[in-house]
């Protein structure tokens, strides 16, 4: 099998340039190409001497994963779906919205956080993403945009849950952030997690500056145990303290993703009893109306339910905002495209890897 140049480093590259009679400071050139001149394959690497682009074809490749499909949305939403080198199947999306453009990545394939309305879960968590994989997802989608134009923003909001596969993940964020990478700012990137306490806090002595949105979607620890049946075992309460901790340390306001669920959690006492949990809290709301997610019992909330839920939000002096559904022509959506595709083609039976 071919060595994956994003699951390595250039150092790793330097060394078996080095063993093949080349010179290692062809690595940087390797990655340059990839990252700022969007190249996808050695031959069109015109720079490098004929011979080693032929070697690297031999040994190399630049990206593991192949487009099964490649759909775009009337909104301009474009979504990848992704095959990896074992047959298993990730999604990816850029969203366009005026100067924005923002990509938002998978973690894991499949979850195991088993959030009751989540597409993503259904079938459990199969194994995590690599580096190289998760690098990919993005150069991928970056590479879909016009000459010229640029990533603005970042979010790990797909398939996943982000935390859960820590190493591989701030190895490819930073990479992303490097001057080597994409020179991404960190402020610009978004980690979304379930809230798993303990891993908060070690995001938040690695000191980086990422944005943490933490899916809370429920008040109080009964609700929220209904919800995000993650949360029996770590508790809201250790949740919001490690998101206080998260801020203490970073100096980042930390946002609350609260999907709203009709006749479940957003009744007007929902949001005043969410107002009062982060009204003395540097936080942000960012409500999520729901996307049905076929043969899941769940419905999304009229207009005027978030509206309401909003007002009583805000009223407790809380910021709120109210997150735009995109590409929802596309299956666009936290793991439904791959869930829709999977009835055409069933994916191979996996033993699920945490
Ligand atoms: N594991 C991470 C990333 C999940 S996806 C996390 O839990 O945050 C990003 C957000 O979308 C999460 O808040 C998730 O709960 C939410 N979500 C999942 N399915 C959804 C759906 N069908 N409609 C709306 N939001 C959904």
């Amino acid at each position: 099998m071919k060595r994956a140049l994003l699951d390595e480093s250039p150092d790793q590259l330097g060394a078996w340039l080095t063993e093949q009679g080349f010179p290692p400071f062809h690595a940087r050139q390797v990655y340059h190409w990839v990252f700022e001149r969007r190249a996808e394959d050695f031959s069109t690497m015109s720079d490098l001497p004929k011979a080693l682009r032929g070697a690297f074809g031999a040994d190399w490749e630049v990206f593991s994963t192949h487009v099964t499909r490649h759909h775009v949305a009337p909104d301009g939403t474009e979504k990848l779906l992704l095959s990896c080198s074992d047959g298993r199947r990730i999604e990816c999306v850029l969203m366009a919205e005026e100067d924005r453009r923002t990509v938002c990545i998978s973690s894991q394939v499949g979850c195991g956080m088993g959030c009751v309305f989540c597409a993503s879960g259904l079938k459990g968590v199969e194994r995590n993403l690599t580096k190289g994989e998760l690098v990919e997802q993005v150069l991928r989608l970056r590479n879909l945009l016009p000459a010229g134009e640029r990533l603005t923003n970042l979010v790990v909001m797909g398939m996943g849950e982000s935390l859960a596969n820590f190493d591989p993940l701030i190895a490819a964020l930073d990479w992303i952030c490097s001057p080597s990478g994409l020179g991404f700012g960190q402020r610009r990137v978004t980690i979304s997690t379930v809230g798993l306490p303990e891993r908060m806090r070690k995001l938040a002595a690695l000191d980086r500056q990422y944005h943490l949105a933490v899916s809370l979607h429920a008040p109080t620890e009964e609700l929220r145990n209904q919800l995000v049946p993650i949360n029996e075992r770590v508790g809201l309460r250790d949740v919001i303290e490690a998101a206080d901790a998260y801020f203490h340390r970073s100096g980042r306001q930390v946002t609350f993703e609260y999907v709203l669920l009709r006749g479940i959690n957003d009744r007007p006492l929902d949001a005043s009893a969410l107002g009062d949990l982060l009204q003395r809290r540097k936080a942000h709301v960012n409500v999520i109306p729901y996307n049905p997610v076929p043969g899941l019992p769940f419905e999304r909330p009229s207009d005027e339910a978030i509206r309401r839920f909003v007002s009583v939000v805000r009223g407790k002096g809380v910021s709120v905002s109210v997150r735009k559904t995109k590409g929802r022509e596309i299956d666009a959506a936290c793991g439904q495209l791959r869930r829709s595709e999977a009835v055409v083609q069933p994916e191979a039976a996996v033993a699920p890897v945490i």
